[in-house]
């Protein structure tokens, strides 16, 4: 049976890390603030963003949220965008998708101040990655790397495995395996005989956005499977690797939930202490 990869547990080991770090940032006397951009009136983004006001204020960050209406223009977002993005008093910026209909996410991104991008959202970011320069970088790929390194799994070397190549989760965290000097392959929906590439794979990844999509004959013994599905399946919530038939073929697993979807926020607040503290420099 698999070794359980808790993000639970990755969370509180990290938060005290961040603890000491935010502690570093008062002595030089910065205080980190979060704003949070609520455009609109969809309910899971307002929830989302009460819990992530919560969050942050769980760890002593301000954080306010900014509201626009369902109506808002693009140009009064976007001098919101603006606004926040020059603020000093402001170190991160959160905004909470999708945005009202007739607003381009695109456009209101570019506006973002790249240092203040704690979604890790920007092209400037994206680049950034894909140089191996440092910034802020979307949290779900990281939250996959700090459960990685906190259960000390072997990537040097390794053949990884992710399935899925979107820009929020599967090119990153391809990115940042490479980066760790994995072999690394992406799997998309055009892949021909997706099976024989994953049972090959010493890390695989499923960001697939399809409960149950991998398989136990699509996993190598041993292997470490990372579940960063989120699916809705007869009222439970479930990722996109059939659990209880992979975990008795794989070394190491994430649950869904309790895997790498508790990590995620940890992240939000690391890129949050990461952009104070090159602002405080
Ligand atoms: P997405 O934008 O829909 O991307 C899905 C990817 O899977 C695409 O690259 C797609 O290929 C590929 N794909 C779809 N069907 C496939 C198939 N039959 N075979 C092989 N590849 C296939 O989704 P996402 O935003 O990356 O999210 C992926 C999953 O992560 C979702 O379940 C989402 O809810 C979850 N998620 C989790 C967290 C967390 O914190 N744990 C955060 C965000 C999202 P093409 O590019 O060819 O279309």
């Amino acid at each position: 049976m698999a070794m359980i990869l808790d993000g639970k547990e990755t969370a509180a080991a990290l938060k005290e890390e961040l603890a000491l770090r935010l502690a570093k940032l008062r002595e030089k006397h910065y205080e980190p603030k979060l704003a949070i951009i609520l455009a609109g009136s969809s309910k899971p983004s307002a929830m989302y963003a009460s819990f992530m006001q919560k969050v942050a204020k769980g760890y002593g960050i301000d954080a306010e949220i900014f509201r626009a209406s369902d109506d808002v223009t693009e140009e009064e977002l976007g001098s919101l965008v603006t606004d926040l993005s020059a603020d000093q008093e402001i170190t991160g910026i959160l905004m909470m998708m999708p945005l009202p209909k007739g607003i381009s996410a695109e456009k209101m991104i570019a506006l973002m101040n790249p240092d203040k991008d704690v979604d890790g959202l920007t092209e400037t970011n994206a680049g950034r990655l894909t140089a191996g320069k440092a910034g802020l970088f979307a949290c779900t790929p990281r939250a996959v790397m700090a459960i990685l390194d906190h259960y000390k799994i072997p990537i040097d070397g390794k053949k990884a495995v992710i399935i899925g190549r979107s820009n929020v989760i599967g090119k990153p965290v391809s990115l940042m395996l490479l980066s760790k000097n994995a072999t690394v392959t992406i799997c998309h929906s055009h892949t021909k005989d997706i099976a024989s590439i994953t049972s090959e794979a010493d890390i695989l990844v499923a960001a697939v956005g399809h409960a149950n999509y991998v398989t136990a004959d699509m996993v190598k013994e041993g292997a470490t499977v990372i579940d960063v599905g989120i699916n809705r399946v007869d009222g439970k919530t479930v990722g996109d690797v059939d659990y209880e038939a992979v975990a008795a073929k794989a070394g190491a697993i994430t649950p869904v939930p309790g895997g790498v979807g508790s990590v995620t926020t940890t992240m939000v607040i690391e890129n949050i202490i990461a952009a104070g503290e090159k602002l405080a420099k």
